[in-house]
Parts: structure tokens; sequence; C-alpha cells
């Protein structure tokens, strides 16, 4: 097992190596889900992006065959220090987390992977926080006094044999590796998987040749001259070797050991024996040895063995069993799919499923049975007596009824205030990727003098006449759903009543009616255009407008809104959003139904003309809403204008990353600025804005940061009228930011730039590269790392104020 503090901290190509070139079972640990991060590919934040990086983890490991599991760390961003990492975590959850983790899945050997002093100097503190307690989580798991609850719930303590670091060390592992009955280097299958990180932009070329990497043995219980240059060395790691988890109990259990050697040298045999062109020649030998060893399980489970012991044995046992059972049904050639007409169902449908059974080798297969599952423990099922016969197909339809016991298809974690929350009947599944699907099929068949039953999850299949075949998993989703728009209403205090338009959107996945009201605060007023809505058909939805009224000089604040409908007694206040990307399974994510108003106090100089070149955030609509127009820039506006129609123009975080368009019409910016015009940059990443020379003057973008969002801000030059004008900027300004200062700051500038802001995180030195601006020609140059991108949306006062101010300074620096 390897644990990681991000998504992006697993090495895809070894676990490749590992799985497909040593067949060695690997899980990768993360403690969190990205969900600090920023998104290259759509508008997630927060927990949707950590929803869509989970997935992306499942797409990466699906390519290198390891496993994924997590912990129920919140990334809460960049932080410098691994204390003030594990200040913001909980450590002691964390450690139990990982400690459930251990004695689950039963690892030989972990992998610290910031276990190493590597990671001390890459200054990222989550790094080093994880890091520093992974061995408490270790040696807490072999103790069965820590964590006692989960040894009540049936867990058991499990000992890690070996504990190892990246770095040089004694294991040394070439990842190009050529796989030849794969036809590609470990590392090519590696960079693939990796490429899934699409919300980070990592994806890469996939090389051939050699890429090594190295381990360093840290810690272990085997004798330090066993450990050779392997990880496994010195752990027995043979079929025989499962016998030796009896300890001095094995007595008891005499027949195992030479059982488990007869059945190694004859499952060698039956691999050496393993002709591709004819894979079913092996199925009558498999079959023997799941027969033996499921006369074993049985054997070791009636034996006097404690239960602890016999715990361990049966557990690899049972996944032996289900391993041969694999491969059995590989050989012989047997494939089911269950297909449901429709995605969505909700409580009270029934769900009809049809199956269909493949046998697609050369040995005649008879059906036993049919059966349909609900993640409830709900089953349908259906004897069948039927044998066929190669490429012939056995057909059938099931019918279950999803009752409201079933869990509906969301996301089992939430995300409150920095931290990330399960309900108690979840905390068992706290190290899984989603909930399991909804609905199952499977199939029971007969292969030599075993029944093998074959699962799959239901999934309703398309033709999408672009990109082929597509499949969905069958959904479960609430029976209705509300939501509201916008979440965020923003609103300039002023003198004059004001009325927004709200938009509920109720989606009903079965037929009713509903009433539709709404919670707010005192003084404010919500016209629905109407309150009870009828839906004839499932899977309808209805969008009502209403408007929000809000008198004239509303006091300044925060208030929430909140917009529910009633079923009969039953009131839903929450709907969920489809997470559908091409990369990943859909996935549901609910929310509450309810908007956050905001009133607050910012001016606008008259008359100024503002262009927005856009990557991917959302400050253009959040600025709107204060009365703030700006014109999004497309690709054919910036290559056929020469800007002199406006007068400011904002450039989206990493644009210049992201959009070539921007690049090459950079010239015709820099000579519109000398010109008179004002450009606002935000920021951008180190690599790419480094190498462009888009700036007006040499500079270079460091990856500094101020990552703590209540920092210390120093004005340097109070004079200027981007901390003037229209809005008076004072230290109230700076109260209630989010999640960070500010990212990417400038770390060397050329004499005519000027820095306005500095800030700096406790203990560091000051940061003056946040918002530095440069007079050029007749205009004015502004780059700006301070993090408006999340400050705007979240509605913070100050950021809305400095940015206007930034805005007006075509009218304000005359
Ligand atoms: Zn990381």
């Amino acid at each position: 097992a390897s644990i990681g503090a991000h998504p992006d901290d697993d090495d895809s190509g070894m676990f490749a190596y590992m799985t497909k070139g040593e067949q060695i079972r690997v899980a990768n640990v993360i403690s969190n889900r990205g969900e600090g991060g920023q998104n290259a590919i759509g508008p997630e934040l927060y927990q949707g992006l950590g929803v869509i990086r989970t997935s992306e983890l499942l797409a990466a490991r699906n390519i290198d065959g390891a496993e994924q599991y997590f912990l129920s760390a919140y990334d809460f961003g960049f932080s410098k220090t691994g204390k003030e990492a594990l200040t913001f975590w909980n450590s002691e959850k964390l450690i139990g987390d990982m400690v459930r983790f251990i004695r689950t899945f039963r690892p030989q050997v972990v992998l610290n992977h910031h276990g190493s002093e590597y990671d001390s100097v890459t200054g990222h503190g989550q790094h080093q926080g994880l890091g520093e307690i992974v061995p408490y989580a270790i040696a807490a798991a072999a103790d069965p006094a820590k964590y006692p609850e989960q040894i009540a719930e049936g867990l058991l303590p499990w000992t890690v044999s070996k504990v190892y670091q990246r770095g040089t060390g004694e294991v040394v592992i070439d990842r190009g590796e050529f796989d030849p009955v794969i036809g590609r280097s470990y590392q090519q299958i590696g960079t693939e998987g990796r490429s899934f990180h699409r919300t980070q932009s990592m994806a890469n070329v996939q090389n051939l040749g050699p890429s090594v990497t190295q381990y360093l043995m840290v810690d272990s219980t085997i004798d330090e001259s066993l450990k050779g240059e392997f990880f496994f060395d010195g752990i027995d790691t043979t079929l025989p070797g499962i016998a030796s988890l009896a300890g001095d109990m094995e007595i008891l259990i005499p027949f195992l050991r030479p059982a488990l050697t007869v059945l190694d040298s004859e499952i060698s045999s039956i691999i050496e024996d393993y002709n591709p062109k004819h894979p079913e020649l092996i199925v009558e030998r498999l079959v023997g040895v799941l027969t033996e060893l499921k006369t074993l399980n049985a054997n070791v489970g009636k034996s006097l063995v404690s239960p602890v012991e016999k715990n361990y044995i049966q557990t690899i046992l049972t996944r032996k069993i289900s391993e041969t059972e694999i491969a059995i049904l590989k050989t012989t050639g047997i494939i089911l799919e269950v297909f449901t007409p429709q995605e969505v169902y909700t409580a009270g449908d029934s769900v009809k499923a049809d199956f269909s059974l493949y046998n697609v080798g050369k040995i005649p297969v008879k059906v036993l049975q049919f059966g349909l599952a609900a993640d409830n423990g709900d089953v349908v099922d259906k004897a069948v007596d039927t044998v066929i016969v190669n490429n012939g197909i056995c057909k059938d339809t099931l019918s279950l009824t999803i009752d409201e016991r079933t869990p509906v298809s969301r996301i089992f974690w939430t995300v409150e205030d920095k931290n990330i929350a399960v309900s108690p009947e979840d905390e068992a599944i706290i190290n899984k990727p989603f909930r399991d699907y909804p609905v199952i099929g499977y199939a029971k068949v007969q292969i030599g003098d075993e029944a093998i039953i074959i699962k799959n999850p239901a999934q309703y299949r398309y033709r999408d006449q672009v990109s082929g075949e597509e499949r969905d998993a069958t959904a479960v989703l609430a029976p209705y759903s509300i939501k509201m728009s916008p979440t965020n209403i923003i609103v300039n205090k002023a003198n004059v009543a004001q009325k927004i338009d709200l938009l509920v959107t109720v989606t009903a996945n079965r037929k009713g009616t509903v009433d539709l009201s709404f919670d707010k605060a005192d003084g404010l007023q919500i016209v629905a255009e109407k309150s009870s809505l009828s839906f004839n058909t499932p899977q309808s939805t209805q969008q009502i407008k209403a408007v929000l009224e809000i008198p004239a000089g509303y006091d300044k604040g925060k208030y929430d809104i909140k917009a529910y409908i009633r079923d009969g007694n039953s009131v839903i206040s929450s709907g969920y959003s489809e997470i559908s990307y091409p990369h990943i399974e859909n996935q549901y994510l609910y929310a509450p139904s309810e908007s956050a108003l905001s009133v607050m106090d910012v001016a606008m100089a008259d008359g100024v003309k503002i262009g927005y070149v856009q990557y991917n955030d959302s400050i253009p609509e959040y600025l709107a809403q204060i009365g703030i127009n700006v014109d999004i820039l497309t690709p054919e506006m910036i290559s056929g204008s020469d800007f002199s129609e406006y007068d400011t123009i904002v450039i989206g975080p990493l644009a210049y990353e992201f959009r070539d368009d921007l690049v090459k019409n950079n010239k015709k910016l820099l000579e519109w600025v000398s010109k008179g015009g004002v450009l606002i940059v935000q920021y951008t990443r180190t690599g790419k804005w480094n190498s462009l020379n888009v700036g007006p003057y040499p500079s270079t973008v460091g990856s500094n940061r101020v990552t703590e969002e209540d920092a210390e801000m120093r004005i340097l030059q109070p004079n200027n009228p981007i901390f003037n004008a229209p809005n008076k900027i004072t230290d109230a300004d700076f109260d209630g930011w989010v999640q960070e200062r500010g990212l990417y700051f400038m770390n060397k500038w050329d004499s005519r730039f000027t820095p306005l802001l500095a800030s700096n995180d406790i203990g560091e030195s000051s940061q003056e590269g946040g918002l530095v601006i440069a007079e050029y020609g007749d205009g004015l140059w502004i780059y700006s790392a301070y993090a408006f991108f999340r400050q705007i949306p979240g509605a913070v006062p100050g950021g809305f104020r400095l940015f206007a101010n930034m805005l007006s300074l075509p009218a304000t620096r005359k």
C-alpha cells in the first residue's frame, strides 16, 4: 500500500510495474480528494472538484491495476509546514482512517509516499504532515488497544512487515521495463493513467525507455539481513506461506501447508500450460484448484485455530477462491451484461433489467440462476436451466422494486467548515471512493463441478452518434430534487428597492403534486409564479420563476434564502446535479436548495467599458450581479479587434496558460495598453508564464503564495487610486477572505514595476509580488495574484471593492 496526500501523489508507472509485472495487489491510499485545488476542465470547485478527482483516480487505477482508497482529510489548500497541516486536520481521526484501512486491506508492505526528507524541501505542508503520521498509524493498527471501536466493529489488528519511503535505497525499480504480453512499458501505462488527472492538467506523452525509481526501507519486523532488494524480500508471499498466519496454532491445521504446497505446484504447471489460443484447455484443472481451495477453507473454519488467526487465513483463502473463480470465468469465456432501459430510477419504481449471458469460449456452460440485487439487501432471482454453447447467449429479464431503504446514488461525504463529514452509518466505508452501485445483476453458472457467480452493475447503454457506445451505471435518485439559482446573490446597497430574479428547478422522478415555499429573513419578499407543481410524467423538470424583493436601504450583511417543496408530509430541501465528463463515470452531487444573499456597498466609476478574457473562472457573472457588466472576449473578438472600444481588459486566472489565442494576440494587447488601456492580468502558473514573456517589462512569477486567508495586509502605496477610488479601502476590506490571500506571486520584476500590497504567512518574509503595476506608454499594466477568483464568488465585500477599484482605474487615475 502506498499512502500519499493528494490525488496526484501517486506513481502510476510503479503501480503498473507491481500489479502487471509482479502480480502484486497494490492499494493507493490518498488522504483527501483534492477539493482545495483548481479545476482545469470545468466550473466545479470544493466538493464537486473532490468528486471529479476521486473519479479520475479510479480511471487511473483502471489503467494501472492498483486499487484506490481514501482518508477523510480535507484539502484545505496549500500550507507550508507539516505542523500547520496537522493543526488543520484532526490527526487522531486521520490516523484512525489509516488504521481502518490497514486493518481492512492488511498490507504486508507500506510505502510512506511522503516519508522522506525530500518532501520537507518541496515545501508542501500536507505532504510533511502526512509523512509524519503514517508511522503512528502503522503502530496503532497492530495494537488492539488503539481505536478499540474498530475492533468492536469486527476489524482485527494487523502488523505491517516492512515500511519504505521514496529516495535512494536498496530497492531499484525500472518502470520503463517493457511488458511483452501487453506490448507497452509500465511507465507508458502509468503515464496513460496519470493523464486521467484532467482537472489538474497533468497529461503527458508516453515515453519508452528507462525510468528508474528507488526506495529505502525505514522500518521492518523482519531480520534486517533479510531485507533484500525488493519490497517483499524476507516476507513469505507463497501460497503455502498462508499457513504461517496461524503462528503457533499451525499445529491445529497440519493439513494446510502440505495441501497448499501441492496446489502451488499445480497452479505453476497450469500457468505453464496456458495457451492463449485455447484458454479452455486449463479450465478443468482450475476448477480442481477451486474445489480444493474451498475444501481447505471449510476445514480451517471447522478447526480449533483461534478466531483471529482463523480470520487471517480464511480472508486470504477467500480471496484466492474469488481470484480462481475469475480465472475460470475468463478462460471459459463467460460475459454478463445487465442493461436497464433508462438510467435513473427512484423509490417505488420497478427496475426491469435485461440479462444477456454470453459464452464466447469452447466449453458448454450451464446457466443456473439470474439475480438482481439492490444495495439495501433486496434480491429477486430466477432459476434457469439452459446450456449455452460456443457463441451462444442466454437472455432473461428480471424486475426489482426499489424501496425507500435503497440509498440514493449520492456522494457519502460532505464538506462542512473545512472538514469532511460522513454520517455515523457511513463511517465504515470512509476508505472507499464512492458508495457501491445501487443495482447489481448476477448470474450463477455451472462449470465442471463448481457453481460460480458472475456479477456486474446494472447499466444504461446507449448509442452516441459521435462517440459510439456509451454506458452509465443505473442510478437511484431521490423522488424529488429542488435547486435554486443563483446560489449566491450579491446586491449593491442602494437607496432604491431591488428585485432579483430567482429560478427554482424541480425535478420529479415520479408522478405527483408538490407545494413550493420559501424561508427568508424578515423584510424580504419572494413572489413565485406558482406554488403548486404537478408532474404527470416521471423524470420531468419544471422551472419556476420567482422574484426576490429587497427593500430600499436593507441592512448590509449576509442572509440565507431557502426553497423547499412539500410532498404530503415530507419536506424536500435539496437537489442534485449530475457531474458528467467523458473520462469518468457519472456522479450525482446533492446540495441544499438555498441561496446566500449578500448586501454590500461597492462603487464603480461611470463610463468604463470592460472586456474579459475568461478561462474557467466565474468572476464576470458575479460582477454582473452588482451592476458591473463586462464583455466576454471570444477568440474571434481577440483576433479581430484592436480593443480600442475598451477602457479596461481583465485576463482571467490561468488564461495565458490555456488560451493560445490570447498569447498570439498579446502584442496587439500591449499596444492597446500603450495607448491608454488598463490591463489586469490575474494569476498564472510559473512554467508557462516565465517562458512566454507576455508582460510589458521583464518579470518572473514564482510559486510564492500567501495561504493564510487572514494574513496581515500592508498597503505600500496608500495614495494610489487603487486604494482610494471610488471605494476607500480599509482594513475591513481584507476581513472575511476565503481559502487564501493569493498564489503565484511575482518573485522578480524590473524597476519599472511598482508593488502595491504586501502580505505573508506567519513566520515568512514579506511578499510584495501579489499586486504589481507598471505604466506602459499611456496605459497601465497590472499583475494580480490575489485570489479574486475565490473572493468574488465567495461574496467577500472587500474582494469586490478592491476589484471594482482596479476596473475603475481608467477613470480614477487621471
Ligand atoms: Zn501532493
